[in-house]
């Protein structure tokens, strides 16, 4: 791919850089407008379990889960307590399955180091 150019997210061929409609499947682009909470994060894996207290990360989005940035208070056994916008919650990352104190379904965060 050249420098400069884009790829089309409906048929992933490459286009120039300012092409509004793709040259491939003539399907539209669109600007996606930047959310005040994007942040950097890195994509390499880590043990949770490492986190210190004070470390910022940031939790995808999933089924019921939390989201958003946060800052890592305590590490537990099945998760880690943080401090977000809301205040103190607890990040679940212990097996997928059914809560023993809610009956509800859990599973993992995707946890991202912002970097
Ligand atoms: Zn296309």
């Amino acid at each position: 791919m050249g420098k400069g150019s884009k790829t089309c997210e409906d048929c992933g061929g490459s286009c120039g850089p300012r092409t509004k409609i793709c040259p491939h499947c003539q399907s539209r682009f669109t600007f996606k407008p930047k959310s005040k909470n994007q942040v950097r994060t890195s994509k390499v894996p880590f043990d949770w379990r490492d986190l210190k207290r004070g470390v910022r990360i940031k939790a995808v989005q999933t089924y019921g889960q939390y989201s958003g940035i946060f800052k890592v208070h305590r590490v537990h056994d099945d998760g880690i307590v943080v401090h977000g916008q809301d205040g103190y919650c607890f990040l679940y990352m212990g097996e997928d399955g059914i809560s023993p104190t809610t009956g509800q379904w859990r599973e993992p965060h995707k946890l991202e180091l912002v970097k």
